[in-house]
């Protein structure tokens, strides 16, 4: 037997991959998760820069997430006991953000599991009663795989191994966003820690520096509207960038100043637009016979706890199917 081979292969450590894999491993599970990604977060990622010799970290993804489902409450509560999380009220009265980044309790969750990160799974296949999955480096088998991707991603890995499946991913149509990073040397002359518009081209800024259990220089995350992200998508990061500190500034007033330190991020799959929960049914689907299923916030509520729940809903389906 591969020394590799576990009860579930999860695909995607994001909040959704390590919920469902954190209530697998509870029962008794062995659990093995898969991330391309170098460290944990997802689209709940946080990215450390130098400014002005500070070690800053940008949240560049979710900028906070609300808690109502009684059970992301008791989570919540537990990760608030340990340090990692912490009320924001610049957000709102029911905002919570990760601290001192917004992956830390992604990070908490994947420190008491299986976690291999850097590895990319690229094709899954039948291998006798159970799965093989492939990825960039060594080879994955186990009896059930999990797959708690983006619904574009999802599609294209399950084509074959569940066209099912990949044709429900293969529905939602997901809207990009660019997300700018920008530190300045002093405190800009807006008052608010926050600014939102439902109108182009800016979408959400935050000063990030204000944040529970953050340091260092005055920092901000500029999020561009879908529209905006749709007409720059293809920029360079740089001229991005520097297209939306310009539409910061223009959108809040502030007189443009230069930044120290400018970065962007794209987000190709940022926001399932039509989220499929409905018709998922329990937020997450999950192939008995073929112990094959599908988690995501597409499959619940395009939100940090709808990708809780959604990664939940899978591992007690998976359970119950035994
Ligand atoms: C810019 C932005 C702003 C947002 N703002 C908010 C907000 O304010 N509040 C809120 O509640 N939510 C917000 N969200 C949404 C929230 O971040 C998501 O709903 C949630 O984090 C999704 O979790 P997930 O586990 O479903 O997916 P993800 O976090 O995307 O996790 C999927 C994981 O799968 C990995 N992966 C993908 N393909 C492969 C592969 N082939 N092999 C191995 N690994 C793979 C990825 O590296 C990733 O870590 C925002 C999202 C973005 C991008």
């Amino acid at each position: 037997m591969n020394e590799h081979f576990s009860d579930y292969c999860i695909i995607g450590a994001g909040m959704a991959g390590l919920s469902c894999a954190s209530e697998l491993a509870r029962s008794g599970a062995s659990v093995t998760v898969l991330d391309k990604g170098r460290g944990p977060g997802g689209r709940m990622a946080a990215r450390r820069a130098e400014i002005g010799g500070q070690s800053v970290a940008f949240d560049h993804g979710a900028q906070y997430f609300t808690a109502r489902d009684p059970a992301f409450q008791d989570a919540v509560a537990a990760w608030e006991a340990t340090g990692a999380v912490a009320r924001w009220p610049a957000a709102g009265d029911e905002a919570w953000v990760g601290v001192p980044g917004m992956n830390a309790p992604v990070k908490a969750m994947a420190k008491a599991l299986d976690v291999r990160w850097g590895v990319r799974a690229e094709r899954i296949l039948r291998s006798g009663a159970g799965w093989l999955v492939e990825t960039d480096g060594e080879a994955f088998t186990a009896a059930r795989v999990l797959v708690a991707v983006p619904a574009e991603q999802a599609a294209v890995l399950l084509a074959d191994a569940a066209p099912d499946l990949a044709a429900l991913s293969g529905d939602v149509l997901s809207a990009p966003c660019w997300a700018v990073m920008a530190g300045f040397g002093e405190r800009l002359p807006f008052a608010a820690d926050t600014f939102r518009s439902d109108t182009a081209p800016v979408s959400w800024a935050a000063r990030n520096s204000a944040k529970p259990g953050r340091n260092g220089a005055e920092n901000w995350v500029v999020h561009a509207s879908p529209a905006r992200s749709r007409e720059i998508i293809d920029l360079p990061k740089d001229a991005a960038a520097a297209a939306l500190l310009a539409d910061f500034f223009a959108a809040t007033g502030v007189a443009p100043v230069a930044a120290m330190h400018l970065d962007a991020h794209r987000w190709l799959y940022a926001m399932p637009q039509a989220p499929i929960g409905a018709r998922a049914g329990e937020g997450a689907r999950y192939n008995a016979q073929a112990g094959i299923g599908i988690a995501g916030d597409y499959l619940h509520n395009p939100r940090v706890e709808g990708a809780w729940l959604s990664g939940r809903a899978l591992a007690g389906l998976a359970l119950a199917a035994g």
